[in-house]
């Protein structure tokens, strides 16, 4: 029998009771004959009690300290679980991030793994043991400081174990019983999407549906590594994010086009008005934007008006970093010659995903008048091979996903979707 590795988000571990049922169920699997390996995220909000903990004493915590606070969350939730494994009589016994071997650079808040060596997980599993490992952090190979992965970072450490284990599956435990064609908080007709390939779960998260990290995503698909996402208040299957192949093995009667529709509010919209129309105006707004540090999404710029040779361009951004970019713009308005600055909080984007979608013509005008249909005025559009993705007033973001969700014929007939648990993973 194989190593399986299981990933236990905040919700499910959030109290005592939790962490006992939690507990039931990685000792039922290790019954079944497999080696467990469990990667913990911490109790419930405990990482946001944390930070504002920090922030209560410090204005702008040291991110080395910060660091070291976080990781404390699933350190507590990792030695408590492998208890409660002791007390039903089933070895367990639990690793920081460094102690497992999660090896990263030395980016405080947003660390990269670079290597796992997981030597003394793999012994412990060999000597018959559960091994626990405290998710979402690991050690700088350089600065040997303790570092994190980022928020949600836990999905990761798992994927990446599992990776370095050569397990057979790594399973992701949520209060939700798997990745499901909408937000079932917004589309109650929401399907849960049996299989779905490594590239449409990247487009889905990256487009706001909050499923898995993205990065998690892209370490599984980088290696093959199945990811088996569910729920631990269940026992139902839940959603497998597999390659590309293998879902359209599975579902080769007939393949959907579309696989699901994702939503984000977060998002805000500036509008540089005016810009003179000659080459290097666009180069020095973005440049501007980029020296920020801040990631872009959308760009649409205007036809100029030939009486006044200038033109429009507006892109889109998360509204967290809005403040920031209108500041860099503003600095080289006068050097670039614009007119003024718009910003538009009130916009979300919403996207339909699925692989079918690139070898059947008509997809994005099916979108367009189901949303026109739908009274939704569309502001801005981006499309990638499987995606067509469209910016539209935030009132309206959820008109347009029960819109799209009907037009591609997504919803079930009866309702599928349970929140089991608090409030996310
Ligand atoms: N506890 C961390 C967070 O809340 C990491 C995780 O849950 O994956 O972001
Ligand atoms: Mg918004």
């Amino acid at each position: 029998m194989g190593i399986v590795v299981q990933k236990y988000g905040g919700s499910s571990v959030a109290d005592a009771a939790g962490i006992k049922r939690v507990a039931q169920r990685i000792v039922s699997t290790k019954k079944a004959g497999h080696q467990v390996v469990v990667v913990v995220s911490a109790m419930g909000d405990t990482t946001d009690d944390l930070i504002e903990l920090a922030n209560e004493v410090s204005p702008l915590p040291p991110a080395r300290e910060l660091d070291m606070l976080l990781t404390a969350g699933e350190r507590i939730s990792m030695a408590v679980l492998a208890m409660a494994i002791q007390s039903v009589g089933h070895e367990a016994r639990s690793f920081t991030g460094s102690q497992a071997g999660v090896i990263t650079d030395a980016e405080h808040g947003r660390a990269k793994i670079i290597d796992v060596t997981p030597g003394r997980i793999q012994a412990a599993i060999d000597e018959g043991a559960i091994a626990i490992v405290a998710g979402f952090q690991g050690v700088s190979q350089t600065t040997k400081d303790i570092t994190t992965l980022g928020r949600g970072g836990s999905d990761t450490t798992a994927v990446a174990l599992a990776v370095a284990l050569k397990a057979d599956v790594c399973e992701i435990y949520s209060d939700v019983d798997g990745i499901f064609t909408a937000d079932p908080r917004i589309e109650p007709r929401a399907r849960k999407v049996p299989r779905i390939s490594y590239e449409e779960t990247l487009e889905m998260a990256a487009q706001g549906a909050k499923i898995l990290h993205l990065r998690c995503v892209e370490y599984a698909r980088r290696y093959d590594m199945p990811i088996h996402v569910r729920s631990s208040f269940s026992e139902k299957e839940g959603t497998w994010v597999v390659k590309a192949e293998d879902v359209a093995q599975e579902d080769s009667m007939e393949a959907a086009i579309i696989t699901g529709v994702a939503h984000d509010r977060s998002q805000a919209k500036i509008t540089v008005v005016g810009v003179p129309d000659k080459p290097g105006e666009a180069a020095a707004l973005f440049r501007a934007v980029a020296d920020a540090q801040i990631n872009i999404d959308m760009i649409v710029q205007n036809v100029s008006a030939a009486a006044t040779g200038r033109t429009d361009i507006s892109f889109t951004l998360p509204s967290g970093e809005g403040q920031t970019a209108m500041t860099a713009l503003s600095r080289i308005q006068e050097a670039v010659g614009f007119e003024s600055l718009q910003y538009d909080d009130s916009v979300g984007k919403v996207s339909i995903v699925g692989a079918g979608m690139s070898s059947s013509p008509g997809i994005s005008a099916r979108f367009f008048e189901a949303l026109s249909e739908a009274g939704v005025n569309i502001e801005m559009i981006s499309t990638s091979e499987i995606r067509v993705s469209v910016v539209v007033a935030e009132t309206q973001v959820e008109d347009a996903v029960n819109a799209a969700h009907a037009t591609f014929e997504l919803g079930s007939d009866e309702i599928e979707a349970v929140v089991y648990g608090g409030t996310g993973r």
